[in-house]
């Protein structure tokens, strides 16, 4: 008898976990048209009609699922637009070495498979995709055509999409917590700080999205795109009272002349806006804001980029460890890249179940960031860009830009990739000090010669 109970009660449960008012809508497959010397992104139509006008924390996009064959997901990006023009990213980049595709894969907020970045082989099953779906669930209309874009971002590998389908209904994702939901930000911070405090971002780096992202291919890939190249994840966090929030002054310049900014200057480079940071403090009755001067933007046109970029974001370098010196400044340079651009906004958060955010040893979540979710930037435009609190910044292995040089040379043995944010220091933190990680690095050789990562 126990046991019916129990069983009746498990089905009665199962029912409810899954969503009551739920309605899929399934769009028609094609050929991924192939990268040949620009992108033309292949855009697959599905209308949605018949629903509420307006989406909310109780009704919206809950699902996204597709059905790949590909032979290289690593070329593709693929995308989700919606009537209203919110675009975000499902999976970019994300490899399959089985050439295998996405083989029923499904996008939700609580992706039972963890983040599609470290899925691999079919991707069958749901993931949390590589962008925010709960970006669709802010008060817009759901009805009308949504367009599902996949860039194709290298030549030579083929394939097709089979079928994909959105799901909407009462269970949506949603944002985690409403920052300062029912008063203005005066009165929520007014609760939290004193008088005079000023809300400064603090920036770390994942160290666990970079370890779970790291590859390198020796010089015996010699058909590889990537031969002699070390590739690796990197995301930036920010756990500080405050958004690291950029604005563009509108002002764009090929040296001195005014550009145009998104053309290129006489000398092929792209022009450059000057960009202030955004610093909130309290004061006796409202929320200041100031700007301090920061970096510089630029249009950025790399495969899968278009869109605007903080200059000089990060500095990835290789180092050979002398020793007799302690600090790493003074140890061997291998290679070192150039400082590399990024588009700053929030594609992940961190959250106690993907731990990716971690600094001296503390997990940080909505549980100990007071101010979690305060800011929100959803796009790379030119007039705003950021990073919320407890928002990341991801730039997966297969981006443009997140590699190192290796020499084909080089001797087996330790070294040390070191990931610098901001290493101008053009912004402005509570800690400085904790913007730099170092990763422990270690090259083997197998008995027929071939390097590889231990
Ligand atoms: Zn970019």
């Amino acid at each position: 008898m126990l046991n019916r109970v129990v069983l009746f009660f498990y089905f009665l449960g199962f029912s409810f976990s899954s969503s009551i008012l739920a309605q899929t809508f399934r769009g028609e497959g094609g050929i991924i048209i192939d990268y040949a010397d620009d992108i033309s992104p292949t855009i697959y139509e599905l209308s949605v009609e018949g629903l509420p006008d307006t989406s909310s924390s109780s009704f919206g996009l809950e699902t996204v699922c597709l059905h790949i064959r590909h032979a290289k997901t690593r070329d593709l990006k693929i995308e989700l637009l919606s009537p209203s023009g919110t675009l975000v990213w499902l999976s970019n980049r994300n490899d399959d070495p089985m050439h295998y595709g996405y083989f029923e894969t499904c996008f939700e907020q609580n992706g039972f498979n963890g983040s599609i970045i470290n899925g691999s082989y079919r991707f069958s099953g749901s993931y949390h995709p590589e962008g925010r779906i709960e970006y669709f669930n802010n008060g817009q209309n759901l009805n009308g055509s949504w367009f599902l874009i996949i860039s194709d971002l290298e030549k030579g590998d083929i394939g097709k999409l089979l079928e994909w389908s959105i799901t909407i209904g009462d269970r949506p994702a949603t944002y985690d917590v409403q920052f300062c939901k029912d008063d203005d930000l005066y009165t929520c911070m007014r609760d939290r700080y004193n008088e005079g405090h000023t809300l400064l971002p603090d920036l770390i780096l994942s160290r666990k999205l970079t370890i779970q992202n790291i590859e390198y291919f020796p010089d015996t890939c010699s058909m590889s795109p990537y031969r002699n190249q070390l590739r690796f994840a990197a995301a930036m966090a920010n756990i500080g009272d405050g958004p690291l929030e950029i604005l563009g002054n509108g002002d764009w310049r090929c040296g001195k002349q005014k550009g145009n900014r998104t053309e290129p200057c006489p000398d092929g480079s792209y022009p450059r806006q000057q960009v202030f940071q955004r610093i909130y403090s309290l004061a006796r009755d409202s929320l200041l804001t100031e700007s301090k001067p920061g970096g510089y933007m630029y249009y950025d046109t790399q495969p899968g980029h278009n869109h605007f970029h903080a200059d000089h974001w990060v500095r990835y370098s290789l180092l050979k460890k002398k020793w007799w010196r302690k600090n790493p400044k003074k140890w061997k340079v291998i290679s070192t890249s150039d400082k590399v651009s990024y588009c700053l906004y929030d594609n992940m958060v961190c959250t106690d179940e993907n731990m990716y955010c971690t600094d001296k040893e503390e997990l940080y979540s909505k549980h100990n960031l007071k101010n979690y979710g305060f800011g929100n930037f959803t796009a790379c435009n030119s007039q705003q860009q950021g990073i919320s609190v407890g928002g990341i910044d991801y730039y997966g292995k297969f981006y443009e830009g997140q590699f190192l040089s290796i020499p084909p040379d080089i001797k087996c043995g330790t070294y040390y990739l070191l990931i610098e944010i901001d290493p101008e220091n053009y912004y402005q933190e509570i800690d400085e000090d904790n913007n730099t990680e170092m990763f422990k690095i270690e090259i083997k050789e197998d008995k027929n010669g071939v390097k590889y990562l231990n």
